[in-house]
């Protein structure tokens, strides 16, 4: 009896010296989760011997609530960034939820509520739907140009592997577009009007050069006035081209082609002196793009290789890529110093001022050439070497989608 009452008190006095320490124990548990929870104003410990791990925990949790103000601070300024940017702006991520959506996007989709959406849910207009699901469907960093109630815009997409995540930005560019149009036809309408005076002062030089008293003047004025004829011709060119954005696709027969070329080339290759030769695979029989406009590019090309060549050989090669058909014009002219490289495709640049003028050149011929490449998809680059030559190499898609 003894012993069991010896025990009994045993074990309540232990019970009581255990409660005295689970409970203090259980209050610093109890801090460690508000701070886990991010409650910061944290109870007092009851047991002195635990004053030290008390004040630890007040010192964290007095940082970590300091870093929280900081990073709703931060995250504060970054939504009254997104919100004033006129562009808009979402995150996708890779379930196709829009994480993030600044006001001018919910403006545009007309939606106020964006942000943990599906995208399918919400985006209704079908031409911005498309490019979301591509990117949806594969993630990549890439743009397209959209156009939205009349409003045109740069859609570009980039995502990031690290958050896989998407940004996407929209970008208005009505106004650039409305001035560049504005500038096309004003280009358009002076050159068409100052075709006509021209042509007459031409036609009228000519019937008074038999009469004309100095001859010399008379050249001048006549080499002058062609030069202008054939600025005028290059900017309707140029023009016509940028109007008619649509290429009429068709499958062009290399051998016909290029038999059509030498025809084209024949007198001026044999006063210049020059040897064209034309290689292609013999398993490479056709090339896809639009003919006319195909031959335009070869007619600039090839008018420069002769034009700068004096006696030597003009080299034109088609060869097969992977997704693409390789064309390299080359010849072993005069070349061009690596300086005028960068500039050379843009319009009116030409290299040597003195000499063009003699030769009658514009500076347009490349700019046509370029553009033409551009509306192919393709690409177009220049190596040269002074004194050595010049290779230009186009590269085409093998195939285009059928609209
Ligand atoms: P246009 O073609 O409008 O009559 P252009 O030939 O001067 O005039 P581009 O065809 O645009 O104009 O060429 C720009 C400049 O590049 C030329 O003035 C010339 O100096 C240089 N160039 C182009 N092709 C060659 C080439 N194959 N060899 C040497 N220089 C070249
Ligand atoms: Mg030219």
């Amino acid at each position: 009896m003894l012993t069991i009452a010896i025990v009994l008190v045993a074990l309540v006095i232990a019970y009581f010296f255990a409660r005295k320490i689970t409970d203090p124990l259980q209050n610093i548990f109890t801090n460690i989760n508000k701070i886990a929870d991010k409650k910061y104003a944290l109870s007092p410990s009851t047991l002195p011997i635990f004053n030290e791990i008390m004040r630890d925990l007040h010192a964290i949790a007095a940082r970590l609530e300091r870093n929280q103000q900081k990073i709703s601070k931060h995250r504060q300024g970054f939504y009254t960034l997104l919100s004033s940017i006129q562009e808009s702006i979402w995150i996708m991520n890779t379930k196709g939820i829009i994480t993030v959506a600044n006001e001018s996007f919910e403006n545009l989709v007309g939606n106020s509520n964006l942000k943990d959406s599906y995208f399918w849910n919400v985006i209704r207009y079908k031409i911005l739907y498309d490019f979301i699901d591509d990117i949806f469907h594969e993630p990549k960093t890439t743009s397209r140009e959209i156009t939205i109630e009349n409003r045109y815009y740069i859609c570009s997409a980039s995502y990031t592997a690290q958050t896989k995540e998407t940004i996407f930005l929209m970008y208005d560019i009505t106004e650039i577009r409305s001035l560049e149009t504005m500038k096309k036809d004003l280009v358009l309408n002076v050159s068409h009007e100052l075709r006509t005076p021209l042509t007459s002062i031409k036609g009228f030089l000519e019937t008074i050069e038999p009469k004309a008293a100095n001859q010399k003047y008379i050249d001048v004025i006549k080499r002058n006035t062609e030069r202008l004829i054939r600025i005028v011709q290059d900017l309707l060119n140029l023009s016509k081209l940028e109007q008619m954005g649509d290429l009429e696709i068709e499958k062009i027969n290399i051998a016909e082609f290029v038999d059509n070329l030498k025809k084209i080339f024949e007198l001026t290759l044999k006063e210049s002196e020059n040897e064209l030769v034309v290689e292609w695979p013999a398993e490479l029989k056709f090339l896809e793009a639009d003919y006319f406009k195909l031959e335009q590019v070869f007619i600039n090309l090839l008018d420069n290789a002769i034009k700068y060549t004096k006696g030597g050989k003009i080299k034109i090669r088609f060869s097969q890529l992977e997704q693409h058909i390789l064309i390299e014009i080359e010849d072993n002219g005069r070349g061009i110093a690596p300086e005028h490289l960068p500039r050379l495709f843009e319009r009116f640049y030409v290299v040597d001022k003195s000499r063009t003028r003699k030769l009658s050149s514009t500076g347009l011929g490349l700019s046509i050439v370029k553009h033409i490449v551009n509306l192919h998809a393709g690409n177009i680059e220049v190596k040269s070497k002074l004194g050595v030559g010049t290779k230009f190499s186009i590269t085409l898609p093998k195939h285009y989608e059928k609209k």
